[in-house]
């Protein structure tokens, strides 16, 4: 039996982790959950799920809801690090988005832990650092990003050596087909509707600038120990295959399953096991076929500044990651165009002197720094 505790229990990731918590009630049990400010959410899984120990990052929503629940509640930002090093608990899941992720990760890789790692940010802003924080404190990530997830089941154990390049695919997002030029006018409602997979809303609007590949590009890099130039991107729209790796000797496998996270995030919780599940079975005779096609830079503009950022190394994801993450609540907002937001992303890395020698402090720094620069940018341009 593992002893979970849930960070971002109300997202989308949460509510695949809450699915598989209510199917495998032999193998795994909920014993703390965290959320930002839903405690509607947070207190209804709790019920469900008898958990006793509960955090919200939003003091006001915990003021409020410390009354209606009748065990511990935890506020505020410390408290997502207090239950990532819990020592009631076996493995954390981060389904927390943004670099409101990356101090858990690091708790939980401190104190031992493995972490189910949904929140990709961690990697992207620290991915050299929390190697080393993993050594010293012997945690482990098992990714649940389903690429990634794809990649660690196809070379986990294999040398380096042995690797060629690895490929991850992405759908192409609802644009795939779309006229470039007609990209100015698209609303947050458009954007949204991804065709394959339903996740929450930063990562949706990610998916579409292929942004989210970007980062996806930086995490591989890191959790894998891969060479920039070893990882590769295909449009792959069908979303079956999730990631694919090329050996010396030519030979190449590839991971396939149905679009749900809950299998990588059940590969992530039954690891270095298998366990049985209900979850859809794959039928390729029924799919037909699984088409692949090179990016098209001009509707994924996020690859070539990830890219851009891996090359520069240092602070320079985390400035990414700032901005991006800034930028997409500005589009949310209605306050910029779809179009002008990696551009804006971009400018603001361009602005950024890279530094190296990571560590924590420095990254909170250049966050800092990489919204305050977007936001300021944002105000100078007139009102569309
Ligand atoms: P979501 O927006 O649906 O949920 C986010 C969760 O984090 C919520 O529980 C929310 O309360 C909490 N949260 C948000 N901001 C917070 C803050 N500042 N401090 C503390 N908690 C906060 O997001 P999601 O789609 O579930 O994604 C979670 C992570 O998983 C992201 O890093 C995303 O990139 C990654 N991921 C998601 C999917 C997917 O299918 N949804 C796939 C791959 C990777
Ligand atoms: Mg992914």
């Amino acid at each position: 039996m593992i002893r979970i505790a849930l960070l971002g229990a109300t997202g989308s990731i949460g509510a695949a982790a809450q699915a598989l918590a209510r199917a495998h009630p032999d193998r795994m049990r909920l014993v703390t959950l965290a959320a930002r400010k839903n405690a509607d959410g947070l207190l209804r899984a709790a019920e469900e799920f008898g958990v006793r120990r509960v955090a919200l990052v939003d003091p006001a929503a915990a003021r409020e809801a410390r009354s209606r629940f009748r065990g511990e509640l935890l506020e505020g930002e410390e408290a997502l690090i207090r239950l990532a090093a819990d020592p009631d608990v076996d493995v954390v899941v981060n389904a927390l988005v943004g670099s409101a992720g990356l101090a858990s990760t690091v708790a939980a890789l401190r104190a031992g832990k493995r972490v189910a790692l949904a929140n990709k940010e961690s990697v992207v802003l620290a991915g050299e650092l929390l190697a080393r924080v993993a050594a010293e404190g012997g945690g482990t990530i098992v990714p649940v990003d389903s690429e990634h997830s794809g990649l660690h089941q196809l070379i986990e154990g294999r040398p380096r050596g042995e690797i060629r390049r690895v490929t991850l695919t992405a759908s192409g997002g609802p644009f795939l087909r779309r006229d470039p030029s007609t990209l100015g006018a698209v609303t947050p409602e458009e954007v949204l509707r991804h065709p394959t997979w339903s996740m929450g809303e930063r990562i949706t609007v990610d998916s579409a600038t292929l942004m989210n590949k970007g980062f996806e590009l930086i995490e591989a890099r890191w959790l894998f120990g891969l060479d920039p130039g070893q990882i590769e991107v295909v449009i792959h729209p069908q979303s079956i295959v999730h990631a694919m790796v090329e050996f010396v000797d030519g030979s190449v496998l590839a991971q396939l399953s149905c679009p749900d996270m809950r299998l990588p995030l059940l590969y992530a919780l039954s690891w270095p096991e298998r366990w049985e599940s209900t979850l859809p079975r794959l039928d390729l005779a029924s799919l037909g076929s699984l088409t692949f096609e090179a990016p098209d830079p001009a509707r994924s503009p996020g690859l070539a500044a990830a890219r851009r950022a891996l090359a520069a190394g240092g602070t320079a994801p985390a400035v990414l990651n700032a901005a991006d993450e800034e930028a997409v609540g500005l589009f949310l907002a209605r306050k910029i165009r779809y179009v002008d937001l990696v551009p804006m992303v971009e400018e603001v890395l361009a602005a950024h002197t890279s530094r190296g020698a990571l560590t924590l402090d420095g990254i909170r720094d250049a966050d800092a720094w990489a919204r305050r620069r977007l936001l300021d940018s944002a105000g100078a341009r007139s009102p569309r």
